[in-house]
């Protein structure tokens, strides 16, 4: 995902001395002028403008600011000396940063009313304008969304069920109801009876399946359409989502939120993908597909094939042959089918043949009776 900066904000700190509310580029209180400890936090203003001051934005950009080693004083990222005792500031700690603070606060902050004299005061009020009473305890009414690494909100649970049954359970219960079915199928097709039957009559069934080139309409992205295809509407739809921005693609960006740089200001920055688009057409090409049969059936031991006479654009796509055995039993009539033309001629009109028939009343084989 790629990171977009929307800019800098200038955050805050709380001098641990008296409590009052800082700017974050300040390096001493500015109540009681206590130097800021290596070890303060930044906080986020209760409300962040996005600020337009080059020098601000230049001290912002330049990196997390180094504490003397020597006399603790704070410096900026580019300082190589101690703007206090000049000692050398290699061996200096540099501040932490990176940290997501939260949601960036760009909405206007409600006044914060002094718990001491009930005055409202200014979101950023170092302390209370009518009695000096510090401020930093009554925060004002800011409810930060939760955010995770990348910003973005965090999703709440699903429900795992809409009904009272868990779903796994109705799973369960499905697939042994299957098994019982399919247990009892093969139970039941096993048991057989024996009849014996006269063959009454023969069919025989011999098809040929007749295919033409017909157009058929199909989608595909504009570049794997073939080429001998009619091409029809076509419209951009989301091809693929990459990190990198590219020409024409539509940006997708998660909630800004602001990142601690260090040095008393926040960038706020945004998670951005980009959506690719791409042309999705209707086409029309022309395909193999069975059109017609041809078709003969007949009662005697000679079966043939239909004659063809295939037209322009018309192929032979399959044959299939069926044969049928009549018998009378005195249980009822009964048909057999039979695949193969030679084992059909056995079954000449008034043989007698012992059927094996299941409980669905199919005949499962046949031998010839004595
Ligand atoms: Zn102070
Ligand atoms: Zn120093
Ligand atoms: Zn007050």
């Amino acid at each position: 995902m790629a990171k977009k900066s929307l800019g800098y904000v200038e955050l805050e700190w709380i001098c641990p001395n008296c409590d009052t509310r800082n700017p974050g580029s300040r390096r001493v209180c500015i109540n009681c002028g206590t130097p800021q400890p290596d070890d303060v936090e930044f906080h986020q203003p209760a409300q962040e403008i996005i600020i337009e001051d080059e020098k601000k934005i230049e001290q912002a950009k330049s990196g997390p600011d180094i504490h003397c080693y020597y006399c603790g004083a704070r410096n900026s990222a580019t300082a190589e000396t101690c703007s206090q005792c000049g000692a050398d500031l290699s061996e200096g700690a540099r501040r932490d940063a990176g940290e997501i603070l939260g949601a960036h606060r760009d909405k206007k902050a409600p006044p914060i009313i002094c718990p001491a004299c009930g005055t409202p005061n200014a979101p950023t009020a170092p302390n209370c304008v009518q009695c000096g009473n510090s401020l930093t305890t009554a925060k004002p009414e800011v409810t930060p969304k939760p955010i995770t690494q990348t910003g973005q909100p965090i999703p709440l649970p699903e429900n795992q069920s809409s009904g009272g049954i868990p779903a796994r359970m109705v799973l369960i219960g499905v697939a042994l109801a299957a098994f019982i079915c399919v247990a009892a199928f093969i139970f039941l097709s096993g048991r057989t009876e024996e009849i014996t039957g006269t063959v009454n009559n023969v069919t025989w069934t011999r098809t040929i399946v007749i295919e033409g080139l017909v157009p058929v309409e199909r989608e595909a992205w504009r570049n794997n359409i073939p080429a001998e295809a009619i091409i029809g509407a076509c419209s951009p739809q989301v091809r693929r989502t990459q990190d990198n921005p590219a020409p024409n693609a539509r940006e997708i960006c998660g909630t800004p939120y602001t990142v601690d740089t260090g040095s008393g200001f926040g960038e706020v920055v945004q998670d951005c993908q980009y959506q690719i688009y791409d042309d999705y057409c209707d086409y029309t090409v022309q395909e193999w597909r069975p059109i017609d049969e041809a078709e003969i059936q007949g009662n005697d031991f000679s079966p043939r094939w239909p004659a063809l006479s295939l037209a322009a654009g018309q192929r032979e796509a399959g044959r299939d042959e069926t044969y049928r055995v009549h018998f009378r039993t005195e249980e009822g009539n009964f048909t057999y089918t039979v695949r193969d033309p030679t084992a059909f001629s056995r079954f000449q009109s008034g043989t007698r043949w012992i059927l094996e028939v299941n409980t669905f009343n199919n005949v499962t084989a046949v031998t010839p009776a004595n």
